[in-house]
C-alpha cells in the first residue's frame, strides 16, 4: 500500500474546533469555527481516493467530492470552489447543515472506525475561503439567450434552479414574499447553526451572476401568477413546506402552546432586527420548557430555548435514540448544551385549566410483528401514564406542503397529501402538469433536506432549459 493509501493512520480525523457550552449559549453565533489552510489540507489528505467513491453516490448531489479533496490537499483553493461549483449551488450552507452521519461521511470508507473523512466542514471551508481571497464563479464562456424564467420562492430550491438558469444564459427573476432570501435558510434555521450573514454573501454572489431578486413580493398577493406566465418562458415553483404537523390530541390549543416554526421565525425575526409584530415573539425565558419531536426543527427549538434562558428544556420523542430522524451532530450539542430527553415516550394530552401546565404520556414499545412487512410498529403501553411538568410546550412534529389555491386554476394538479404532482417526462425532469412550470424542493418530495431541495431545482431548471431548446453546458 503506498503513503497516500495509509495517510489515516497517521492523521486522525479532526473535526474543527466547537465552542465551550457556557460560550454558545449566550449567543446565536455559529458553535464551529473553520480549519486553516493546513488543517484543511491535512484533513483532505486521508482521503483514500477509493475507485467507486461511495460519498458521492450518497451525496444528493452527487459532488465530486474526492476530486475537490485532492485539489484541497494540493492548496488549489478557487480550482475546489469551481468543481465544488459545479454541482452544489450552495456548497458552504450544505456543508454546515448537512446530516452527513446520514449522507457523505456516512457512506465513507474510513466511517468504519477509523473516522470518516470531513467531507462538510472542508466543503465549507473551500467556498468560505475562495469567496475570501476573491474567488468569483466563472460566468466567462455563458452567453445570454434573451430568456427569462419567473422562481417562486428564494428557497434552497428557487436558489439552486436560480443558479442553473443563471450559467446557462437563461435569466432568472426570483419572488419571494420575505424580505431577505434563503427560505427556511433565513427564517426557519437558527443562526447557531447558520449564521445569516452566509446567505446574504451568498445573495451577492447570485446577483453577481445575473439573478434579479423581488423580495417581499408574494405571487397571489402582490403580483398575479397569470401575469408571470405571460411576461415569463416559464415558472418555476418553490414554494416549500410550512403547514405545521399537529398532535391531534387534547389541550393543543392551550395558551402556552407553540408550533416550531412561528417559534423559531419570530425569534430570528428579533435577531435580525426585521420584526414586524413584537406579539408573535415567544420569550421561554425562566420557563420549564417541553419540546415535542426528535427532528431537526425539535433540536432547533430546544436549542433556541436554552439561548433565550429557559429554565429547563425537555425533549420526548416517540421511538429510541438511534431512530431518531434529526441529526447526529445536533442531538449531541442538544445534550451537551443541556436538553433532557425523554425516548420512547408518546404525548396522548397537554394538561392544563387556563393555560398549560404540563404533557399526558404513555411509554412506548416498539415491535416487528407478523403482518408489519420487517418494519418496527411503535404502540403506546397501556397503564404507564406519567405527566411531565411545563411552563410552555412547543411541537415539532413536522411539516407538509400547503398549495395555494391558484396552483388548481393553472391545471397544477397535487396529491391528495398536498405534494406537486410531476407529469412524469424524462427528458424534462420535475415539469408539473402544466408544461409551462416546473417544481422542486419540498413541495415536491415533502419536508425534507436543503441538500435534495437544490438538487430538484437544479435538475428543474435542467428541464426548462430543455423546454425551451437551451443546451444546457453546465
Ligand atoms: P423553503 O426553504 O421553505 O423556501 C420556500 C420559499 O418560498 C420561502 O422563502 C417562502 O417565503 C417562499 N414562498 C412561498 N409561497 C410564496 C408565494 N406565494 N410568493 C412568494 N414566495 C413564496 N435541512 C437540512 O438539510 N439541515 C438542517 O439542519 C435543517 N434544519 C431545519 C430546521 C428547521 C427549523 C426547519 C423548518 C427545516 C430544516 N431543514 C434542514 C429543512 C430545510 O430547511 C428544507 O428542507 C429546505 O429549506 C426546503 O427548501 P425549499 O426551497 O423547498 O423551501
Ligand atoms: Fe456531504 Fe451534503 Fe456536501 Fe453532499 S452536499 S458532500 S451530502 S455535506
Amino acid at each position: 500500500m503506498s503513503d497516500r493509501l495509509l495517510r489515516f493512520l497517521e492523521v486522525p480525523r479532526r473535526d474543527p474546533e466547537k465552542l465551550a457550552v457556557e460560550q454558545r449559549l449566550v449567543s446565536y453565533r455559529e458553535i464551529y469555527s473553520s480549519y486553516d489552510a493546513t488543517g484543511a489540507a491535512e484533513q483532505a489528505s486521508r482521503c483514500l481516493d477509493c475507485g467507486n467513491p461511495y460519498c458521492e453516490w450518497k451525496c444528493p448531489v452527487h459532488n465530486y467530492i474526492p476530486g475537490w479533496l485532492k485539489l484541497i490537499e494540493q492548496g488549489r483553493l478557487f480550482e475546489a470552489a469551481e468543481l465544488s461549483h459545479r454541482t452544489n449551488s450552495l456548497p458552504e450552507i450544505c456543508g454546515r447543515i448537512c446530516p452527513q452521519d446520514r449522507l457523505c461521511e456516512g457512506a465513507c470508507t474510513l466511517n468504519d472506525g477509523l473516522g470518516a473523512v470531513s467531507i462538510g466542514s472542508i466543503e465549507k471551508y473551500i467556498t468560505d475561503e475562495a469567496l475570501k481571497a476573491g474567488w468569483r464563479p466563472d460566468m466567462s464562456h455563458v452567453r445570454p439567450t434573451g430568456r427569462r424564467v419567473a422562481v417562486i420562492g428564494a428557497g434552497p430550491a428557487g436558489l439552486g434552479c436560480a443558479d442553473v438558469l443563471a450559467r446557462n444564459g437563461v435569466t432568472p427573476v426570483v419572488f419571494d414574499r420575505h424580505p431577505r432570501i434563503g427560505g427556511l435558510l433565513t427564517f426557519g434555521i437558527p443562526p447557531f447553526k447558520l449564521e445569516k450573514e452566509v446567505v446574504e454573501r451568498r445573495r451577492e454572489l447570485l446577483e453577481g451572476m445575473g439573478v434579479q431578486f423581488e423580495l417581499g413580493t408574494e405571487v397571489g398577493r402582490n403580483v398575479a401568477v397569470g401575469r408571470l406566465l405571460d411576461e415569463f418562458d416559464a415558472v418555476f415553483l418553490g414554494l416549500g413546506a410550512d403547514r405545521s404537523v399537529r398532535g391531534g390530541f387534547p389541550g393543543e390549543d392551550l395558551p402556552g402552546v407553540h408550533p416550531a416554526l412561528p417559534y423559531l421565525t419570530a425569534n430570528i425575526n428579533r435577531q435580525l432586527g426585521v420584526e414586524q409584530d413584537s406579539s408573535a415573539f415567544i420569550d421561554l425565558r425562566d420557563k420549564h420548557v417541553v419540546v415535542l419531536g426528535g427532528g431537526d426543527t425539535a433540536m432547533d427549538c430546544n436549542r433556541t430555548a436554552l439561548r433565550q434562558g429557559a429554565a429547563s428544556v425537555t425533549c420526548t420523542y416517540r421511538r429510541d435514540e438511534l431512530h431518531m430522524p434529526g441529526s447526529r451532530r445536533d442531538f449531541r450539542s442538544s445534550q451537551e448544551e443541556g436538553v433532557r430527553f425523554a425516548f420512547n415516550v408518546q404525548p396522548v394530552e397537554i394538561i392544563g385549566r387556563d393555560r398549560v401546565e404540563g404533557v399526558r404520556t404513555l411509554a412506548t414499545q416498539s415491535t416487528i410483528g407478523r403482518g408489519t412487512r420487517g418494519r418496527a410498529v411503535t404502540e403506546t403501553v397501556a397503564g404507564t401514564d406519567e405527566v411531565i411538568s411545563a411552563d410552555a410546550v412547543i411541537i415539532a412534529f413536522g411539516f407538509t406542503p400547503n398549495p395555494p389555491s391558484w396552483l388548481e386554476n393553472l391545471g397544477v394538479e397535487v396529491h391528495e397529501n398536498g405534494r406537486v404532482r410531476m407529469s412524469g417526462a424524462g427528458a424534462r425532469p420535475f415539469q408539473t402538469t402544466n408544461p409551462r412550470i416546473f417544481a422542486g424542493g419540498d413541495m415536491v418530495r415533502g419536508a425534507d433536506l436543503v441538500v435534495t431541495a437544490v438538487f430538484e431545482g437544479r435538475e428543474a431548471a435542467r428541464g426548462i432549459l430543455h423546454s425551451l431548446g437551451v443546451r444546457a453546458t453546465q
